[in-house]
C-alpha cells in the first residue's frame, strides 16, 4: 500500500504549514478505502446503510396498466366533440379487476389503482360527470389516455434500479419493499473508535478540579457520529502520559476504521499525542488556513485511518464536519457526492472576515418577510459551543474573501435537512 506521505505529497499545491481546506479534502480523499465487507439485512434494518448488490426487478412496478384517479374508464375514440353518453357496465375497484370488456359506447366504474378494464384507454374523473342510473354523460375536452399509469412504468422488470454504493434512505427502503424483495446485501458498518486527550479533562460525574473542564468533545461526537450511523466505540478521557496513549492508540486501531482523537495536536502542545501519532503509524500534521480548527493530524495507523482533531470544541465540530464526515461516508462505501451543499443568501448584517483562510462562522438563518437571510450568532471563539447550539448554518466565507457588508450574498451550510 501505498504511504500516505506520498500519496498526499503528489498533490498540486500541498503545504502543510497553510493548507488551503480544499487541498486538506482532497488529501484525505486521495488516501481512503471504502471498507469491503458486507452482510445481508432485513429491508428496515438497511436504512442508513450503503448497498452492496445491484437490485434487479422480477416483476414490473406497477404490474398492470391501472387507473390512477376515480372516475370512469372509457374508449377514447367513443367521445364525440360535445358531451357523449356511454352505458355503465361494471366497476373495477382497487385489488378488484372487471372481467369483462369494453364495447363501443360503454364504461366502466374504477377507483384509483384499479386494472385498466380490457377495452379501455383513457380514465374521466369522476367530478366532471353526470350519471343518471346507468347513463353516465362525459363532457366534451378530454383526452386520449388521460389519467392512467402504465405497467413498469415506475420500475421495469430486469432492468437494474440501485446499484452498489447506493445510500439506502426511506425512498429505497420503499422501493426495494415495491418489488417484493425482503433482504437486502450492503457494506458493513464502518467502525469508529475515538477518545479525547487532555490532562485538564474530568469526566461527568467527577468533581472539578482546578484549572479542570468537563470534556465535552466525546459527547457532540457521539452525537455526530450516531447520526452518520456508524459504529462507535468510546475510549474515553486519556490522560497526557505516554503509555496510556500508547495502549489507547493500539487499542483502538486493533478494531476501528477510523480513529478521531480530540486535544493534544497544536503547536503549543506537550509532546504526547503528535509523538504518538508518528510513531505508532503515519501522521501528517497540518496547519490549516481556517478558523476554527486550524491544526489538525491525519494519518493511518495499522489498517484505521486517523483524524486528530483539535481541543476546542467548536473546532472538533467545524473540522469534523468539514473534513471527517464527508471521509467515513466515503470509507462507508457511498459513491454520490457526500459534499454538504451550500446554499447562497444574503447577510443580514456585516461579517468581520480576514483574507487568507476559509472561517466557518455559526449562523442562523432565519425569515425576514419572504426573504431568508442570515446573521452571525455573536461570539464566535472556537471554545465557546454556545455559539453551535445557538446556531442552524454555518456561514461560509472563502479563503480570499475580506469583510463582508450587509446585504451581499454568502455561502451558509445548514445543520439539518430532512430528519
Ligand atoms: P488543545 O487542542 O488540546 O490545546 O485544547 C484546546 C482547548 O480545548 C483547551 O482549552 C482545552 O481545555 C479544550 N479542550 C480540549 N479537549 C477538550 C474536551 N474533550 N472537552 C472540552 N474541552 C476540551
Ligand atoms: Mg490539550
Amino acid at each position: 500500500m501505498n504511504r500516505i506521505i506520498q500519496i498526499v505529497n503528489a498533490i498540486e499545491g500541498y503545504d502543510p504549514d497553510a493548507l488551503h481546506v480544499d487541498k486538506a479534502r482532497a488529501a484525505i480523499r486521495a488516501c481512503l478505502a471504502p471498507v469491503t465487507q458486507t452482510e445481508r439485512l432485513p429491508v428496515r434494518e438497511a436504512l442508513g446503510r450503503v448497498l452492496a448488490e445491484d437490485i434487479v426487478p422480477a416483476i414490473d412496478v406497477p404490474g398492470h396498466d391501472n387507473t390512477a384517479m376515480d372516475g370512469y374508464a372509457v374508449r377514447f375514440a367513443d367521445l364525440g366533440p360535445g358531451e357523449t353518453v356511454l352505458e355503465e357496465i361494471g366497476a373495477a375497484l382497487a385489488g378488484k379487476a372487471f372481467s369483462g370488456t369494453l364495447g363501443r359506447s360503454q364504461c366502466v366504474r374504477v377507483t384509483t389503482g384499479a386494472v385498466m378494464p380490457a377495452g379501455a384507454d383513457t380514465v374521466v374523473v369522476q367530478e366532471v360527470v353526470t350519471v343518471n342510473g346507468t347513463k353516465v354523460t362525459i363532457p366534451p375536452g378530454q383526452k386520449a389516455a388521460q389519467n392512467v399509469r402504465y405497467a413498469g412504468e415506475d420500475l421495469k422488470r430486469g432492468v437494474p434500479v440501485l446499484g452498489p454504493g447506493q445510500w439506502l434512505r426511506p425512498a429505497e427502503l420503499g422501493l426495494i419493499a415495491s418489488l417484493g424483495i425482503g433482504k437486502v446485501a450492503v457494506r458493513r458498518k464502518l467502525r469508529v473508535a475515538f477518545f479525547s486527550t487532555g490532562d485538564e479533562l474530568a469526566s461527568i460525574g467527577a468533581a472539578l478540579k482546578q484549572g479542570e473542564v468537563y470534556d465535552s468533545n466525546r459527547y457532540t461526537l457521539h452525537g455526530m457520529l450516531s447520526r452518520l450511523g456508524v459504529e462507535i466505540h468510546d475510549l474515553g478521557v486519556v490522560r497526557d502520559d505516554s503509555a496510556l496513549l500508547e495502549a489507547a492508540f493500539r487499542k483502538a486501531a486493533a478494531n476501528a476504521d477510523a480513529i478521531i482523537t480530540t486535544g493534544g495536536v497544536s503547536v503549543g502542545e506537550a509532546d504526547f499525542v503528535k509523538p504518538m501519532m508518528a510513531k505508532l503509524g503515519e501522521a501528517l500534521f497540518w496547519r490549516i488556513a481556517m478558523r476554527p480548527g486550524r491544526p489538525m493530524a491525519f494519518g493511518r495507523i495499522g489498517n484505521a485511518f486517523l483524524f486528530g482533531l483539535p481541543g476546542n470544541p467548536v473546532a472538533v465540530m467545524v473540522t469534523f464536519y468539514q473534513f471527517v464526515r464527508e471521509a467515513l461516508l466515503a470509507m462507508s462505501g457511498r459513491t454520490d457526492d457526500c459534499a454538504l451543499p451550500m446554499l447562497k443568501v444574503a447577510a443580514a448584517e456585516p461579517l468581520r472576515k480576514v483574507a487568507g483562510r476559509t472561517e466557518y462562522q455559526r449562523g442562523i438563518l432565519f425569515r425576514d418577510g419572504g426573504e431568508w437571510k442570515v446573521k452571525a450568532t455573536g461570539q464566535q471563539g472556537s471554545g465557546v459551543l454556545r455559539s453551535m447550539s445557538e446556531a442552524n448554518c454555518y456561514i461560509v466565507l472563502e479563503h480570499e474573501r475580506g469583510r463582508v457588508a450587509a446585504g451581499e450574498p454568502v455561502q451558509v451550510q445548514l445543520f439539518e435537512g430532512l430528519a
